[in-house]
């Protein structure tokens, strides 16, 4: 049987809900006793609750609504809540709505259908919700139906972990959560501090209850709070409105370091040129497109020209066995944007011809990739919608090749047509591409000029995502990116068998596509040599072995050179782009002290953006470093967490690299 089908095998960090369904299909929390909604009515308790008393909808529809209107949730649950908004502003809204929702304890999808079956009302967007709805894996999950401009980050974590790791502007609070008597450690004096933090004048917020200390705290947190009539049964309820001149003292200054906050909104901004139309450029133009921006994409080359041009792809991800817990969150929290994004452009992957969900399989090919895989499994304890192991005989079945060793199945990804989702991205209606090459870029007064060998460009923005070409567009920029050469042979079909999933072990073989099968790719440092070489296709077919494939009948058809964009922490570089000398001045102080943080902001390049160092997985990270990059262009909430969001800041490099005295201002 297949083993991501059972609900019982979960991550040890995060534990499913534990629910009983009631005679009349109402579900109820075991572990707090609590129902998940009003027994009576819930989706009007919700719209009673949580919609009226924040003003809502009528605030969607007012002349002065925020371009994005942000709402976070304690405690997502069913989504019922999620919906129930979706619903009014679909109706009602002219923006763009970013609900942020924290969870705990999450309901598998099975359970979730079950709960939102209730309401037939809410049918086709609990269809749409569900065909999005993530793997149960720790972190920030982002979805988007950009039908609607509704967009959810959807963060498996406890709220007093999550908090901390959010960023305003929160326009609307829903403070759902059991009962604070059944769930006291959520309704904690930390949980108020960060609503504190989070909120604005104007800032509204609801709630259920109307307990006592709740009213207290909210007070304490700078909101004027009114006890108004609860819904059905219950008779009060609390609904609130952030103001400075309230609570003890004002509210404190931004907790977030220089690097962690979004540089200043760019006013009047329309027009955006992104440089690079691969899978960087492209999702980066796309997720722009689809806030209302007009797009220019250009690329000398045409689109999906240069290492985002080969035939096939694996869209899976490589998690690390030790330590480095943001590289994971970020890989996770990316595989899950990533197969959103490609469903959504590209469509179901069901004969697909330019995507196949056929699972990707990560061969444990030596003794020291199976002591890493053993680690991996035993140290973070991954979903099975994620991944699980498998043995040979397994493996040999999945794969359809009888293989030698076993490994990691990943039964969600698979492969993807780089070339054909690229120019499905760059197909919308706000998006226009040029064929030409960039040959300068300069600063103006009210934006930036890009100069093409024919023309000259006038833009309010610019994002840059030409990898590590980026060096040359921006001289002094400090991007300690390398160019990794990759060469990858097509085989033709037949001569090998082809695999019924993706095989990866030190090379990856997808199944075979267009008459060839992919073998690749390479690996080779301080190499600038675009042509083919016949030793790097026999050192292809070498691997495999790997496959247990006999590689005497292989016969090469020709193959493909690409270079990958790599950073020193293969994370990729995603966000504002700092002016180097005024950080090395600025900053320097940290050279001193690392802890000594002036409170002054980032001297960022006003509206640059960079995009870049996607390595070989830029079919798993581009999607959501694109959404990063547009909601802090576009002022919205992030789509990830603030670590993650810090780990990927195009300058930490240079913070870093001046700590550690590699580089100074120039004198
Ligand atoms: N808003 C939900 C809906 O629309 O269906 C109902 C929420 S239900 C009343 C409360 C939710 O809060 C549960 O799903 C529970 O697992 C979650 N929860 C409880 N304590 C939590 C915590 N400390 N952190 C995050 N979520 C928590």
């Amino acid at each position: 049987s297949d083993p991501s089908n059972s609900s019982d095998n979960q991550p040890s960090s995060l534990r499913n809900a534990d629910l009983h369904w009631r005679d009349d299909g109402q579900p109820v929390a075991n572990q707090f006793d609590d129902t998940y909604f009003s027994v009576d009515d819930g989706l009007n308790e919700t719209r009673h609750v949580f919609l009226r008393h924040n003003d809502l909808p009528q605030r969607f529809a007012a002349p002065d609504c925020p371009k994005n209107f942000r709402i976070i949730e304690t405690g997502f649950g069913t989504g019922l809540n999620f919906l129930a908004t979706w619903q009014a502003f679909a109706e009602h809204g002219q923006g763009y709505l970013h609900f942020t929702s924290v969870e705990k304890f999450p309901l598998t999808k099975q359970q979730l259908t079950r709960a939102l079956a209730l309401w037939p009302e809410l049918a086709p967007l609990t269809e749409r919700l569900l065909q999005q709805y993530p793997m149960l894996e720790p972190g920030a999950h982002h979805l988007h139906w950009p039908e609607h401009n509704v967009r959810l980050t959807l963060i498996f974590d406890d709220v007093a972990e999550a908090l901390p790791q959010l960023q305003g502007p929160v326009h609307a609070w829903y403070l759902d959560g059991f009962a604070p008597a059944k769930n006291p450690q959520m309704w904690s004096n930390e949980l108020f501090q960060h609503i504190r933090w989070l909120s604005h004048p104007g800032t509204t917020l609801a709630t259920f209850t109307a307990a006592g200390f709740v009213k207290r705290a909210l007070r304490g947190a700078g909101f004027r709070v009114k006890k108004v009539a609860g819904f059905g049964r219950k008779r009060d309820m609390l609904c609130a409105q952030f103001d400075y001149s309230c609570g003890p003292e004002r509210p404190l200054l931004s907790r977030l370091k220089p690097w962690q906050r979004p540089p200043n909104a760019v006013p009047n901004s329309q027009h955006i040129v992104v440089v690079g139309a691969g899978l960087a450029g492209c999702s980066s133009a796309r997720a722009l497109a689809e806030r209302g921006y007009r797009v220019t994409l250009i690329d000398g080359a045409g689109i999906a020209q240069a290492a985002s041009g080969n035939p096939q792809g694996g869209l899976y991800i490589k998690l690390a066995a030790g330590d480095n817990a943001v590289h994971s969150d970020f890989y996770r929290s990316a595989f899950v944007a990533a197969l959103s994004s490609v469903k959504r452009v590209l469509g179901s992957a069901d004969n697909n011809p330019h995507w196949r969900q056929c699972g990707v399989l990560q061969l444990a090919y030596s003794e020291q990739e199976d002591k890493r895989q053993r680690s991996f499994i035993q140290r973070q304890c991954p979903s099975a919608e994620l991944l699980y192991p498998v043995d040979a005989q397994q493996a040999s079945a999945l794969a359809g090749i009888a293989l030698t060793t076993g490994g990691l199945f990943f039964p969600a990804a698979g492969w993807v047509n780089p070339v054909a989702y690229c120019h499905a991205l760059a197909q919308h209606s706000n998006i226009v591409f040029q064929q030409r090459t960039v040959t300068a870029l300069s600063h103006q007064p009210h934006g930036w000029r890009v100069s093409t060998e024919e023309s000259e460009i006038e833009c309010d923005q610019l994002v840059i995502a030409t990898a590590h070409d980026a060096k040359s567009l921006l001289p002094d920029a400090y991007l300690p990116v390398k160019a990794i050469r990759g060469q990858l042979s097509y085989l033709e079909a037949g001569s090998v068998p082809s695999p019924s999933t993706v095989l990866c072990a030190r090379s990856y073989m997808p199944p075979a596509y267009d008459g060839k099968v992919c073998l690749g790719a390479s690996y080779n440092l301080n190499d600038n040599d675009p042509k083919l070489r016949e030793q790097d296709h026999q050192s292809n077919v070498s691997h495999l072995q790997d496959f247990a494939i006999d590689a005497s009948t292989a016969r090469v058809s020709g193959g493909r050179v690409g270079f990958r964009c790599s950073t020193p922490d293969y994370l990729p570089m995603a966000g504002p782009v700092v002016d180097t000398q005024a950080f090395l001045q600025r900053f320097a102080p940290m050279v001193k002290n690392a802890k000594h943080v002036p409170t002054t902001d980032m001297p960022y390049l006003k509206g640059l953006w960079l995009n870049i160092g996607h390595g070989s997985r830029g079919l798993a990270s581009a999607a959501l470093c694109a959404e990063l990059l547009a909601a802090q262009l576009d002022s919205d909430g992030l789509p990830t967490t603030n670590t993650v969001a810090e780990a990927l800041s195009p300058s930490r490099f240079l913070l870093r690299d001046m700590v550690r005295r590699k580089i100074s201002a120039d004198a």
